[in-house]
């Protein structure tokens, strides 16, 4: 195809905006796919995402469209995640492609997700064509909503195109928006092959397949190319594009986007982002800005039933093959045994991996505290980054510690705003700006990212009635009175619980710890000491009196069915604890303990 009959375009929105809806749409009315083959949310693949309504990897699909000037276009669609944890995909996928739809529920309006996925299309050049959806509804304020777009956003809204992706009304407009509004793609035939590898996946079948952008030159089977990133040279076994399931072609030319398998057997071989040019006479130099993403939040997993972690092995390896972003090592832990120390790229990402592990591979799972990443200063001059609390070294040869903080970006209607002020402020977060649109408020914090890896999302949802809207960005590191809170049950520290918090919090946290073990903990034939500590200090204490009776006493004796009954009840019970010194606790209190409110 030449590049003047070639448009790109990705689609961005808030969750539930109707991204997929309007992508099923495109795909639909465009007859791309056989009306008896259109299953809806075609571009969400995974179980996981079709039920939580996010899209994870970015999906492509290739649309061929005949205009209303009479030529034939192509039309490629990246889907690109919607999520922030994803926020370094969004961005690779937006850089291949030249323009955007954007997409705002015209009952809704503009939310978190709406700007921080808008600002990414900005920043990578693109042409924005807004489109108010679902414009069906009668709650649908067309007018009010273009003109915050143009408020909020400051891009002219008055051609927003009116569409409703279920009924139909609108597709068509949108489809010539796409090859009027949005510019062609440029680049050079005969110029040396430069193609951006925007994503890569394992397929059972194919092994990895690598999604493409071809800048210059082309690609065709049997060519040998190097990935820049690392001068690995691999030969073309396949190549094609998507309409959506997988077609061979001939030759992948400027500006098309497409597939290529080559015979690689990890995702962690290829990087997003990475410059794929010819073995022989090839680029000299790579597309610009790549960067490995990496993970931002830790946390351990291990299985319930110890006799699980060879399944639990097996599962995160084949997790890891499709997930180059998702990066493990085998931790021990005196509390849990055998499990895995992870890291993921956000707490989405590390709940989406939880969930797969847990009903994918039916492994039942114990989740320590998310920590985030410290770079603990030594009074030797060394720098250590922390991820495991429980590798924190002694204070006494600590300098300063840091911890990264983020900006975040919340969107939420007026009469929740004082509740969303003090959750910020609570969570040790400055206040940077503060606007209105309409009768909605944004405001932009300065957080620590360690308090909102705890949960902070469900707080902000608990106390907004699900009207808030959320976003945050990495912004760096800063130096702040942290500490490491250690958890002592019966006089002996539990590693799993044990977890880096701000020294002004540590006794809140404390408290608030020991009180719930209190609870979660049985009472044994002896009294139990249950001690949060910071160093040798104790700052919160609690004590578990000891149980008076042995559990059979009150069978009286009698009946010595009951009395096995209890017994085995007893035993079963047994099972799910873990052997703490003399103490039994019970998985429950692990997994409730950890989770902080
Ligand atoms: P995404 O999260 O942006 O991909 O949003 P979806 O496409 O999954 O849509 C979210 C919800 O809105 C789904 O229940 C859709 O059926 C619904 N939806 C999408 N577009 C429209 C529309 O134009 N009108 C109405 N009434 N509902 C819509
Ligand atoms: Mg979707």
């Amino acid at each position: 195809t030449d590049l003047s009959h070639i448009r790109n375009f990705s689609i961005v929105a808030h969750i539930d905006h109707g991204k997929s809806t309007l992508a099923d749409r495109l795909i639909q009315d465009t007859n791309t796919v056989a009306d008896r083959d259109m299953k809806a949310q075609l571009l969400d693949s995974m179980d996981i995402e079709r039920e939580r309504g996010i899209t994870i990897k970015a999906n492509t699909v290739r649309i061929e469209y005949k205009a209303d000037d009479g030529e034939d276009y192509v039309l490629n669609l990246i889907d690109t995640p919607g999520h922030v944890d994803f926020a370094y995909e969004v961005s690779r996928s937006m850089r291949a492609v030249e323009g955007s739809l954007l997409v705002v529920d015209s009952t809704q309006g503009v939310e978190a997700q709406t700007l921080a996925n808008v600002y990414q299309a900005i920043d990578a050049d693109h042409e924005i064509v807004p489109v108010l959806n679902k414009i069906d509804l009668p709650a649908s304020e067309c007018d009010r909503v273009a003109e915050q777009i143009e408020d909020v956003i400051g891009i002219d809204a008055t051609d927003a195109i009116q569409v409703s992706a279920k009924t139909g009304v609108g597709i068509h407009e949108t489809l010539e928006a796409i090859v009027t509004k949005l510019p062609a793609p440029e680049g050079n035939r005969d110029a040396p092959l430069k193609a951006m590898l925007v994503d890569s996946w394992y397929d059972p079948y194919l092994g990895v397949v690598v999604l493409v952008r071809v800048i210059d030159g082309e690609m065709r089977v049997k060519d040998r190319v190097k990935f820049m990133s690392n001068g690995t040279i691999h030969q073309i076994d396949r190549l094609g594009v998507f309409r959506p399931d997988m077609e061979n072609i001939d030759v992948l030319g400027p500006g098309e986007i497409g597939f290529i398998t080559a015979s690689i057997k990890q995702v962690r071989d290829t990087r997003v982002g990475d410059t794929i040019t010819s073995e022989k006479k090839g680029a000299e130099e790579a597309l610009d800005g790549f960067k490995p993403s990496q993970p931002v939040v830790f946390c351990g997993l291990f299985p319930v039933d110890s006799a699980q972690f060879e399944d639990l092995r097996d599962a995160i390896d084949k997790l890891a093959l499709n997930d180059a972003s998702f990066s493990f090592e085998m931790e021990t832990s005196a509390a849990l045994g055998f499990g895995f120390r992870c890291g993921f790229l956000g707490l989405l990402h590390l709940e989406v991996i939880r969930d797969r592990i847990e009903r994918e591979y039916d492994i039942e799972l114990i989740t320590t505290a998310p920590s985030v990443i410290y770079h603990v200063y030594m009074r030797d001059g060394t720098k250590i980054d922390l991820h495991n609390p429980a590798d924190m070294p002694d204070v006494t040869h600590v300098d300063h510690i840091e911890e990264p903080r983020i900006k975040a970006t919340i969107l939420v209607p007026d009469d929740y705003l004082g509740d969303v002020l003090k959750l910020c402020q609570e969570r040790r977060g400055v206040q940077l700006d503060l606007t209105y649109a309409g009768s909605r408020a944004m405001t932009v914090y300065d957080l620590p990212l360690n308090e909102v890896v705890f949960d902070f999302y469900d707080r902000l949802k608990s106390v907004t009635k699900g009207y808030a809207s959320f976003d945050y960005q990495l912004t760096g590191y800063q130096t702040d009175n942290l500490v490491k809170m250690s958890v002592l049950v019966n006089e002996e520290p539990v590693d799993a619980l044990s977890m880096m918090v701000h020294r002004d919090r540590a006794e809140m946290r404390g408290r608030a710890m020991v009180e719930k073990l209190k609870d979660l903990i049985p009472r044994h034939m002896f009294k139990i000491p249950i001690q949060a500590a910071i160093g040798g200090k104790v700052i919160a204490r609690e004590t578990l009196s000891a149980l008076r009776k042995d559990v059979t006493a009150k069978c009286y004796g009698g009946d010595a069915t009951r009395k096995r009954k209890l017994l085995d009840k007893q035993k079963a019970g047994k099972k799910k604890m873990r052997q703490f010194g003399k103490v039994d606790i019970p998985q429950e209190a692990f997994i409730s303990a950890l989770k902080m409110d």
